[in-house]
């Protein structure tokens, strides 16, 4: 396995790779890995020959009020949760790698797909994800890349980035991976105090109640169930919960048999999202 920091070393032995006619895979992650990463790479082993994981903090995709600077970074204990994996390169680039002074291109996907839920509370967010995710496609240049269901509406940002600029990328989407009480498995739950990782909990009990009762309620009436089931834990906060298209993001109506439940829950300090399509049968 071979880490490396720069571009150059990279398209390197990407370029071999490729020439050895090898099916390249990337993950792309922030680091603080855990078991849902570890899903993602595991698919990727499976179904490349040659795979990518990169540890990126990206600066653009977080506000000047956000979390940048107390994200968690490991390195050595990320590298240790690789090594069993048969990765065959870690990209670690530093910021001044990915985004040098001076640099001044931003890719940004139009329209609601980006608007809505995050993209609302987040902005510039996801322009900063995808502007991050093309220059890692341009670098790794993956016949496949991998990521998670948890960030719902930003895989749909990617799979229509990639179909508007003619990446020549597959992109795969894996589900959810859920600690023993259902919390989405975050890299951000290491922030939770112990009361507070109990409280979050009631997130995934949301999600699980929609999935309960939805064939009986309309959206509206299961929004507002939601709400007032959240905010019946005194340290949660919503800062949204929609039910959506899972395609367009746009509201769900009462013809909608199929639904994304979205929601951003605040629990202490700490944002949390999770998320779960839903189906009246
Ligand atoms: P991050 O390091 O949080 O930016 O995530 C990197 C990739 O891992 C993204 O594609 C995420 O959607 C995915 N991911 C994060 N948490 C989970 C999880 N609990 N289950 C599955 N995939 C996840």
């Amino acid at each position: 396995m071979k880490v490396l920091a720069g571009t150059p070393e990279l398209r390197e032995i990407i370029l071999a790779a490729k020439r050895g006619g090898l099916k390249v895979g990337l993950v792309p992650t922030m680091g603080a890995l855990h078991e849902g990463h570890a899903s993602l790479i595991r698919a990727a082993k499976i179904n490349c020959d040659f795979l990518v994981v990169s540890i990126f903090v990206n600066p653009k995709q977080f506000g000047p009020a956000e979390d940048y600077n107390a994200y968690p970074r490991d390195l050595k204990k990320d590298l240790d949760l690789i090594l069993p994996h048969g990765v065959d390169v870690v990209f670690t680039p530093e910021p001044a790698v990915m985004f040098p002074s001076g640099f001044s291109s931003n890719v940004e996907v139009d329209g609601g797909i980006s608007e809505a839920l995050c993209g609302k509370s987040r902005p510039g967010h996801f322009a900063g994800v995808a502007t991050v995710v093309a220059k890692l496609f341009n670098l790794a240049q993956p016949d496949i890349a991998f990521f998670g269901a948890k960030d719902y509406q930003q895989q749909l940002i990617i799979k229509k980035m990639t179909v508007d600029l003619n990446f020549p990328v597959e992109i795969v989407t894996l589900p959810t991976i859920r600690e023993q009480d259902g919390l989405a498995m975050s890299s951000r739950n290491a922030y939770l105090r112990p009361e507070e990782r109990r409280a979050a909990g009631v997130i995934f009990k949301a999600l699980q109640l929609a999935r309960e009762e939805f064939k009986e309620k309309s959206p509206w009436e299961m929004k507002r169930r939601l709400k007032v089931f959240i905010e019946n834990e005194p340290l949660a906060k919503i800062d949204y919960l929609e039910l959506v298209d899972p395609e367009t993001l746009t509201e769900a109506t009462d013809g909608h048999k199929k639904v994304l439940v979205a929601a951003a829950v605040f629990v202490g300090k700490t944002r949390l999202i999770d998320n779960m399509v839903i189906e009246k049968k």
